[in-house]
């Protein structure tokens, strides 16, 4: 795989985050052209995928000429690569320019939508700060960190039909809770909250009863998004003992529109934190070339920047949470989505959920406008976009994801 970066012929700064090192796919419509189609962001522009891969490389046209990128996520590793190499040679080709040019729509007429359908999703819970802090809050006087933790990357079963696409409108959940006073009451929740995670997009299939080891990552995992996993804390804190989280998550979750490929962020992989716990075999990866990533997140509320979380620090890895999930032999679908856990670091302000950033409400966040925030108003916008380290001053851009709170029903 190559990582030096050649120019392309459309005019884009060496460092933005949609160069010609990133090359992320997406599903987009224009008011001109309302059907979705296949995309990939180049600039400030959207190459057209399938009339450029029929014109250009027509074995490809099946993976690429639906209405998301599920053809594409089942076509496998050889044709993701096959189709990144020529994408790459075509933008790099100024001969091609006239004929691709007419391809190429610029973002700003396009809308963009959810890019896959989500078959199973799984929430992870990766980053021992993030699951120090909250055991601190819900659990207060024991131990933060279960006995688990270090053996294995928690996680649960999340619902993948309420995964909902950057800029959809997320409606306060309603739910059962218990107050300070003991008392237990049903309404909106007072206690909405976000994470920001990375989220995993799985590609190719595996066999029922056959586990995918730490090797099968790159084989089965197609690229990497930005998570919003909407969390409702009163919820959460009073349904969660014993079986995890349930309503306070399952009203929905956001995803980023741009998925980038898993082989974008070759010169973002970095080693994960030392391990305080000998692991088992199947999620040892002291002696594989581990899969911690350098990926610096943003989250703004209503334009504010509130947190800078970075993923090099999660003490689970994307490769290891695969290998788990499939541990007992259960199968991977096209489409299946794993997200890591919010992303907190050691830091105050590398925090990626509002619970950790103002302490459960103790430590209100001050905003500019003069209010303040211990957990989310209606009306109120959360985004969260993230950037990877490339090659030779190269930036691998993820992207936004957006949503905004309206007021329960
Ligand atoms: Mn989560």
């Amino acid at each position: 795989m190559t990582t030096v970066s050649a120019p392309t012929w459309l005019d884009v700064p060496a460092d933005h985050p949609f160069g010609i090192a990133t090359l992320p796919y997406g599903v987009f419509s224009t008011a001109s052209d309302p059907g979705a189609r296949v995309g990939v962001a180049i600039g400030e522009m959207i190459l057209d995928l399938a009339p450029a891969v029929r014109s250009l490389a027509p074995p490809l046209a099946p993976a690429v000429s639906g209405p998301s990128l599920d053809a594409l996520l089942a076509a496998g590793p050889r044709a993701w690569s096959e189709l990144r190499a020529l994408v790459t040679a075509w933008l790099t080709d100024t001969a091609l320019g006239e004929r691709l040019g007419r391809h190429l729509v610029p973002a700003r007429d396009a809308v963009l939508h959810l890019p896959f359908t989500v078959a199973d999703y799984v929430d992870f819970y990766a980053s021992e700060q993030h699951a120090t802090n909250i055991g601190r809050m819900f659990r207060p006087g024991q131990e933060p960190l279960t006995p688990n933790w270090k053996h294995l990357p928690i996680g649960y079963h999340g619902r993948a039909g309420t995964v909902v696409g950057s800029g959809t409108d997320v409606v306060r959940p309603r739910g059962q809770r218990r107050g300070a006073d003991g008392e237990i009451t049903y309404g909106p929740s007072q206690r909405l909250d976000i994470e920001a995670e990375l989220g995993f997009v799985v590609g190719t299939p595996s066999r029922l009863g056959s586990p995918v080891g730490l090797a099968g990552f790159p084989e089965h995992v197609f690229g990497v998004c930005l998570v919003n996993d909407w969390s409702a804390r009163d919820i959460q804190a009073w349904e969660y003992v014993p079986l995890g989280p349930f309503l306070g998550k399952s009203f929905a979750t956001s995803v980023s529109p741009w998925v980038v490929p898993l082989a974008a962020f070759e010169p973002a992989r970095v080693a994960p934190p030392a391990r305080t716990v000998p692991l088992l075999p199947y999620l040892d990866d002291s002696r594989t070339p581990p899969w911690g990533l350098d990926v610096r997140l943003e989250v703004r509320l209503n334009g504010h920047v509130v947190s800078r979380p970075r993923f090099d620090g999660m003490y689970w890895t994307g490769a290891q949470m695969l290998a788990h999930l499939t541990a007992n032999g259960a199968s991977l679908r096209t489409g299946d989505l794993y997200a890591s856990g919010t992303i907190s670091g050691e830091r105050p302000d590398e925090r990626g959920s509002l619970m950790e950033l103002s302490w459960g409400g103790a430590e209100p966040l001050g905003l500019p406008d003069g209010t303040t925030r211990s957990f989310l108003e209606d009306g109120d916008e959360v985004v969260i976009s993230a950037y990877a380290p490339g090659a030779d001053g190269a930036v691998i851009g993820l992207g936004e994801v957006r949503g905004r709170i309206l007021p329960a029903h």
